[in-house]
């Protein structure tokens, strides 16, 4: 059964052929290796990690490539084995020119030498894991990128005793977690453990939403006999997977305006994070590849294990190319329909560490409205899981009133889109609080804001 409690808001655009999962959720995944790689030194949130490598160098699978800068600084690690071919700015989803090491792969995958694994995650090293975790370049793999060993440094005066696995995916069209827990549950279930262990953490639950009954038994499976996890369903709503929201069901805590999961003791991590952590903790590897969803209007929609930093382009290429003639591809987007960006104009950009899916809409599927007037039929502040007032806040951040849209709340905005999703008169709401957020951060970063 699934969990009753739920969590205020949220919107059901996910049953169905709505969703958008149907063609790959049955799918194993398959390993898919690119000729070239180009990884991205900013694919985590913090700043850019700094290359150690030149063109013409030879690397080794794992090695790593670049250093860490700053408190939320990661190292970057070779995804493939080969010569080093570039070494400069790259077009990425988001940034026109961001610095990337290009490797031309050699395919004799040879893995560096001196990776230190722990071994049993059950026996390893406490003191250990967490650093273990940092050098093997771990950043949340759910899309939200931040380095895992940050959101694991309890300030004194603070402790957590939960950590949330989620497994909802809730957004449309992937399903890339659904097979990891299908294929990989024991690994996930040791990366909880070994987060747990690290944290001294006593209960480990593992969210899933209820449309993914055969996941929850694989996991509920794994978890047997491992102390202190269980797996527990979720009622399939969205955003089940917002951090506030799995945090509120699961359990009945809320995290409170301007305050982080820490505060009411609990950390949530995606399962794909769950994976990396094992794999470090267990092997010593760093991440050098992922689970991606590649679907929509492609020949083969499938899920393919790929190596960080391989390009989009090659993606849809390895699922038989995009299947509609190219006047009726409306657009391409890098994630799901609520939260996925639109490729700028060419799906020749890498694959972070954080990028889940591929998914190629027709125009008919991408219909850009013009926006209406809004006929304040409030739909949006019943959808809103924040409790946020989403048309007035539109009306301060059109005009560019950061005073007034702080005051309003911009900045708890999880830019969920379920207010966008839901209003009849197609008001870009979400697009406006999320360029707002964009320009009071980057004013805080100036020490303006
Ligand atoms: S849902 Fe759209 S039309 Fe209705 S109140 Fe919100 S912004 Fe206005
Ligand atoms: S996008 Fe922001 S304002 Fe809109 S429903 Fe989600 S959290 Fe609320």
């Amino acid at each position: 059964m699934s969990n009753s409690i739920t969590f205020r808001g949220g919107v059901h655009p996910l049953h169905g052929v709505h969703e958008g999962k149907a063609a790959t959720c049955g799918q194993a995944v398959i390993d898919y290796t690119a000729e070239t790689v180009t990884i991205q030194m900013g694919m985590h949130l913090g700043a850019p990690s700094t290359p150690t490598v030149q063109v013409g160098d030879h690397v080794k699978l794992g090695q790593q490539i670049a250093d860490p800068v700053g408190f939320l600084g990661l190292p970057v690690h070779a995804s493939v084995s080969g010569e080093v071919i570039a070494v400069g700015p790259v077009q990425t989803i988001l940034n026109p020119a961001a610095m990337a090491v290009t490797i031309k792969n050699d395919f004799k995958d040879e893995w560096v030498d001196g990776l230190e694994p722990l071994g049993d995650v059950e026996t390893a090293p406490v003191e250990k894991i967490i650093p273990a975790i940092k050098n093997a370049g771990i950043c949340g793999m759910g899309g939200a990128s931040f380095p895992t060993h940050v959101k694991f440094a309890v300030k004194e005066g603070q402790y957590c005793d939960t950590i949330v696995l989620n497994g909802a995916e809730c957004e449309t069209h992937l399903t890339c977690d659904h097979r990891l827990m299908l294929e990989q549950s024991k690994r996930i279930v040791d990366g909880l453990r070994a987060a747990m262990r690290a944290l001294d953490v006593k209960k480990g639950i593992i969210a899933i939403e209820d449309n993914k009954p055969d996941a929850i038994e694989a996991m509920r499976r794994a978890a047997a006999g491992r102390e202190g996890v269980e797996v527990m369903p979720l009622m399939t709503k969205y955003p089940q997977g917002g951090e506030k929201q799995l945090i509120q069901v699961v359990t009945g805590r809320e995290v409170p305006t301007k305050k982080l999961p820490l505060d009411v003791h609990v950390i949530v991590l995606n399962v794909g994070t769950a994976k990396a952590i094992a794999d470090a903790v267990i092997e010593g590897k760093p991440v050098i590849s992922r689970v991606t969803t590649v679907t929509g209007h492609v020949n083969r929609p499938s899920n393919l294990r790929v190596r960080i930093g391989t390009m989009a382009d090659d993606l849809i290429a390895a699922c038989g190319g995009i299947s509609i003639p190219e006047d009726q591809v409306g657009k391409i987007v890098m994630g799901g329909a609520m939260t996925g960006f639109p490729f700028p104009n060419t799906t020749h950009i890498p694959l972070a560490k954080g990028n889940n899916g591929v998914v190629v809409y027709s125009e008919a599927e991408a219909v850009d409205y013009e926006e209406d007037p809004c006929i304040r039929c409030g739909r949006c502040v019943e959808a809103c899981p924040i409790g946020l007032n989403p048309f007035k806040l539109k009306y301060f951040c059109d005009a560019g009133d950061m005073k007034r849209a702080g005051e309003w709340c911009v900045m708890d905005c999880v830019v969920c889109g379920s207010c966008s999703y839901i209003c009849p008169a197609h008001r870009r709401l979400t697009a406006s609080f999320k360029a707002m957020k964009d320009k009071i951060a980057a004013e805080a970063r100036k020490g303006k804001g």
